[in-house]
């Protein structure tokens, strides 16, 4: 087992915890330095810093503070790695820590958070996961499990000042062109809960001001939330300052592609094993500007699939433009509709889509005036036939169970 490099504890607030941080700024102090070559273990809070219980009630979904999160474990000096070299990132394994074998998926608030079908489920509500080795299933949804596919949802490296600059000149003429708006067009820096790790005093509270929260994915990778970003895989991400400041968290045990409810992933709290190398120059000589990265040779293999197509013309009929957002967001819909028949609630459908390991993709971008998205179910992970017949769906699921409301 490698060495760990960072250890957290996940009784302590997080925000007491010199090696975790949960905004983006270039003067973020390095919490470890390591060698090109190293292999090394970091541990991570899940992404809210422990503001969800394992218990039958989603008033901490809906309560949830949003502004603190996400909570990542870092930043990581490399040796040698300068502004324009590309850092090379084995994930060589992933795992959960002792004690907390379990995680969680939340369908948001519509004023606090929401998700990508909030006009459809604007309640929050929860599903608790357990993890079984590489499988996992939730009390709150029967008739699934399905095997992990844990990757970090998001990790990437400290941009420079002028980086950091450019997010917050172009997010903010985003949102003030609709400032009132809810949810918001993204969110802007916000002092009063920035952790800024090691940081204190006069520095801190200048760094907060303008730090990058850590909603989107960006340059730098970030909160990509790529379900195939596995153990195994290698990722390269572009170095703006000097030593890299790789940064990490939000571990998912298992995501459908878009991550449809928000924190539609199953998440937990977990460790990293990691090697990192550097590509000197790397950026200029292969052109990067965003990560790039190679699939793990292990990944969950789900063969049958029944796939749902969806096309830009969204649920009140108004034609759009060959938008693979209204496309995919149709796709899910049509799914949903089709599981309920199965003895599914909206809201378990919803929750599966988001968790289990679903493809989505966008098949048709050219073919005015729709793009096509399908979303691609896979039928193993199901104890019962989902699949259509001429005698019509015999649901799989009755009784009483759900996922879990507020009180
Ligand atoms: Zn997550």
């Amino acid at each position: 087992m490698p060495n760990t490099l960072i250890k957290i504890d996940l009784n302590t607030p997080p925000e007491h915890q010199e090696v975790i941080h949960n905004r983006w700024h270039p003067d973020l102090p390095m919490v470890a330095w390591v060698k090109p070559g190293d292999e090394f273990r970091v541990e991570c809070v899940d992404w809210t810093g422990g503001q969800i219980s394992n218990d039958d009630s989603a008033n901490d979904v809906r309560d949830v503070d949003l502004t603190k999160v996400h909570y990542l474990s870092g930043p990581i000096g490399v040796e040698g790695a300068e502004p324009g070299d590309l850092l090379v990132v084995d994930i060589l394994d992933i795992g959960t820590l002792p004690g907390s074998e379990w995680g969680f998926t939340g369908i948001f608030d519509n004023k606090n958070g929401g998700g990508f079908l909030t006009d459809h489920y604007p309640d929050a509500r929860k599903a608790c996961w357990d993890f079984h080795g590489i499988y996992t299933s939730s009390r709150h949804i029967p008739g699934v499990e399905f095997a992990g596919i844990m990757h970090p949802g998001l990790i990437g490296c400290l941009p420079s000042k002028s980086l950091l600059d450019t997010w917050n000149k172009r997010e903010t003429e985003l949102f003030n062109t609709a400032p009132e708006r809810n949810p918001p067009l993204c969110a802007l820096p916000y002092a009063d809960t920035a952790h800024m790790g090691k940081m204190t005093g006069a520095a801190k509270a200048q760094a907060a001001l303008e730090a990058a929260r850590t909603v989107p994915p960006r340059e730098h990778g970030g909160n990509c939330d790529i379900k195939n970003l596995t153990r195994g895989s290698k990722v390269y991400f572009p170095v703006y300052v000097s030593g890299g400041g790789l940064s990490m968290g939000d571990i998912h045990f298992s995501q459908g592609d878009g991550e449809i409810t928000f924190c539609g992933a199953i998440e937990m709290a977990g460790w990293l094993d990691l090697r990192v190398n550097i590509i000197k120059g790397g950026v200029a000589k292969y052109g990067i500007v965003n990560p790039i990265f190679q699939p793990s040779p292990m990944e969950p293999r789900y063969l049958r699939h029944l796939i749902f197509e969806g096309i830009s013309v969204d649920e009140k009929g108004k034609q759009y433009y060959l938008d693979p957002h209204v496309a995919y967001r149709r796709a899910c819909l049509n799914a949903i509709e089709y599981m309920k028949k199965f003895g599914y609630t909206g809201e378990q459908a919803y929750a599966i889509l988001g968790t289990a390991p679903v493809e989505g993709r966008i098949s048709g971008i050219v073919d005015i005036p729709n793009a096509c998205a399908t979303l691609y179910l896979p039928t193993e992970i199901f104890n019962f036939d989902i699949l259509p017949n001429a005698n019509g769906p015999i649901p799989g699921v009755t009784g009483t169970v759900d996922l879990a409301r507020t009180t």
